[in-house]
Formats: C-alpha cells, sequence, structure tokens
C-alpha cells in the first residue's frame, strides 16, 4: 500500500525526494503544492515535470479519503461528509458555516475505546487510530471546497470522531503539518482539541507548548456523576484532571475551555453548577454548555432551554464564565456526539 504523502514532515519528504536524486527546491515546489496550491493528486502539480508526478503518483497516495456520502442540515449552513479510508474503514467530518467562520470539526480516530454513554462514537466503539495524514486530508479536502468558492477555512476543531489524545502523535503531528508556515499556515490558535481528560496526555501537551487550544469534556463535577456518564473517569478521576488542567494553565497561561453536555435532571442542577465551580475556583476557564444531542444508544433526554438558562446563570453567580453553545446539524446526526458510522 503506498503512502499517504500528507504523514510526512516537510523534513521527511525532503529526504524521501531526496533519495530519487531530485534538485532540493523540488520537495519546496511540492509541499507548497500540497499545502498551498491545494492540488489535490500529483496529476494537479503542473509546475512539476511530468516523469516527477508520475513517480509521486505511483509513490503516495494523497489522503486515501474517499467522499462517499454527504449530508446537508436543513439550516444550510452543515454539511456532513463521510469519507471512506483504503481499508474501508469509515469516518466523518463536518464544516459549519457562521457569520464569519468556517469551521471544520474533524476526527481523529475511527470509533473511539472511551465508551462515554451518550456519545455515538463511543457507542460504535474503537476501530483504529487514524494516521496524521488521514486528520490533514480531511482539514484540506474542506479547505479545497471553500476556495473553490473564495472562501476559506477559519477554525479547526478535533471534535469528531474518537479520543485525540489517545491517538496523540497522529493528532499533534497532524496539527504541526497544518500550522507549517511554509505550507497550509493555519494558527495553531484558531485549532481547538478536545479531550475526555486523559490527565498525562494533558499535562504532555502542556509541556510541549503549542498553541493548539485546548478543551477539556467534563459533564459531570462529582466523581460519581461523571463515571456514570464517562467511564474513563474511574481511570483519571476529577482531582487528577484538574490538576492536570492548572497543570497546564499555570505551564502555558493559557485559558481552558471545559465542555458540559447538558442532560435533563442528570447534570442540570444547582449541586453540579455548584460542585463544578468550586473545583475550578481561580483556574484559567470558561465552560461551554451544549444541551444534549440524540443518539439512539442513550435515553438521556436534552435540557430545557430554562433549565440550560438557569445552569449557566448559576456558573456565572460563581464567577465562572460560561457560553450556550448552539446545536447545529442535528436533523443530518451532524451534531456534538453524534457521529457515527452504521456499517
Ligand atoms: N473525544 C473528545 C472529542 C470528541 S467529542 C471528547 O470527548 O472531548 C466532542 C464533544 O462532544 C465532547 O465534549 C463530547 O463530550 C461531546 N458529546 C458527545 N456526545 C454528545 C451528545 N450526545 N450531545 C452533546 N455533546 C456530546
Ligand atoms: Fe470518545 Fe469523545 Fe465520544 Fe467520549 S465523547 S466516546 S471520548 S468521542
Amino acid at each position: 500500500m503506498p503512502e499517504n504523502i500528507y504523514n510526512l514532515t516537510r523534513a521527511e519528504l525532503r529526504e524521501r525526494i531526496a533519495t530519487w536524486g531530485e534538485p532540493g527546491y523540488r520537495s519546496d515546489q511540492i509541499w507548497k503544492a500540497l499545502y498551498q496550491e491545494l492540488a489535490p493528486d500529483a496529476g494537479a502539480m503542473t509546475t512539476l515535470p511530468r516523469p516527477l508526478r508520475e513517480r509521486l503518483a505511483e509513490s503516495f497516495v494523497f489522503g486515501g479519503l474517499t467522499p462517499a456520502n454527504e449530508a446537508r442540515s436543513s439550516d444550510g449552513q452543515t454539511r456532513k461528509i463521510l469519507f471512506r479510508m483504503p481499508d474501508a474503514r469509515a469516518i466523518e467530518a463536518v464544516l459549519m458555516g457562521y457569520a464569519r467562520r468556517r469551521t471544520t470539526c474533524i476526527s481523529s480516530q475511527a470509533g473511539c475505546a472511551m465508551g462515554c454513554v451518550f456519545c455515538a462514537t463511543g457507542q460504535m466503539g474503537f476501530q483504529r487510530h487514524l494516521e496524521a495524514g488521514e486528520i490533514v486530508a480531511q482539514v484540506l479536502w474542506f479547505a479545497r471546497e471553500l476556495r473553490a468558492k473564495d472562501d476559506r477555512l477559519t477554525n479547526i476543531v478535533v471534535m469528531g470522531m474518537g479520543e485525540p489524545l489517545h491517538n496523540y502523535e497522529a493528532t499533534l503531528a497532524a496539527c504541526d503539518t497544518l500550522n507549517d508556515p511554509d505550507g497550509f499556515n493555519f494558527g495553531a490558535r484558531r485549532i481547538t482539541i478536545s479531550t475526555v481528560g486523559l490527565a498525562p496526555a494533558i499535562r504532555r501537551f502542556a509541556d510541549e507548548r503549542r498553541q493548539v487550544n485546548l478543551a477539556i469534556s467534563l459533564h459531570g463535577a462529582t466523581d460519581e456523576l461523571r463515571a456514570s456518564l464517562l467511564p474513563v473517569n474511574k481511570r483519571y478521576p476529577l482531582d487528577e484532571v484538574f490538576a492536570a488542567a492548572r497543570y497546564y494553565t499555570t505551564t502555558t497561561h493559557r485559558r481552558i475551555t471545559f465542555e458540559w453536555a447538558l442532560i435533563a435532571g442528570v447534570n442540570d442542577t444547582p449541586e453540579q453548577a455548584e460542585a463544578l465551580a468550586k473545583r475550578a475556583a481561580g483556574l484559567l476557564c470558561h465552560v461551554n454548555v451544549i444541551p444534549l444531542n440524540p443518539t439512539t444508544g442513550y435515553e438521556g433526554q436534552a435540557s430545557t432551554r430554562e433549565r440550560v438558562a438557569r445552569f449557566s446563570a448559576a456558573l456565572e453567580a460563581h464567577g465562572l464564565a460560561c457560553t450556550v453553545r448552539v446545536r447545529r446539524g442535528i436533523d443530518v446526526a451532524a451534531g456534538c456526539g453524534q457521529l457515527a458510522i452504521q456499517s
């Protein structure tokens, strides 16, 4: 199986092309064609001599993602694409349009091993990690589409299928490739990685001091409640998650986003708001709440608008900044936690 060209760092590509006996500037041309011109394949790299294009086409796949299905939300601003991969596994990625932002929500794994009870990806189980190039390719696919309309991506969230910090190397390699100033040049500050709370990986992420934003999925502020929703809480209980979060903010001086899907009568209570405020006191953070999106494998219901408002007001009253997120793409199951492949 030929390798995915987007797996390679710029240095690795240079080495590879050098072994072909090509002059040094060729690898720079290829990198530019891949990440600035957004060439979808070797044939489109018209700055290169034909034999080199042919050799590239024989030696590499360009992402390996085949769009196999597309769903458009009735709001007209949300598109979900199902991509097939060379091993016949599939993933989904979403593009959301806002007034000024164009945000893609991409996957880091096919399936997920974390088993959060209300998440459709968790309900399908773990299939495999994505390669860095498969993560990069999702972004480039949308970037190409947008460019054809004289538009561009403004934000990337790694909040699709999978737990990105469980696939740490590939996810961060993808971020670094997308961030390369001589290539796609996508600002790290406009990339957000969301984790279920793998404490050691959060500390590692802090130590590496990238500008990539970090979000942590909480959904519960007592171990008992959180563990009933997120099994991983048994491995990394709240004390460890918050210790890692504090380590992150003190090391990087960057604000953390906490995510909280509001489930009626489960985690939308004043007690939970208070417990969260207590744990997060003095921490450089803010909370994103979103009413739960429906999935087939979980019976819980979204909190009503009033309870959402009351919960966020309770956080604010305790001095915690809170934003209520608007649900998007629910009619085509493109919302948070709704991505899953029925094979
Ligand atoms: N694995 C990572 C990122 C992918 S999930 C994580 O869990 O953080 C992205 C976000 O959607 C997470 O905050 C997750 O908890 C949330 N989510 C999962 N299922 C959901 C649902 N049914 N409704 C609303 N949010 C959900
Ligand atoms: Fe995995 Fe995130 Fe879904 Fe949990 S919420 S099962 S970590 S994708």
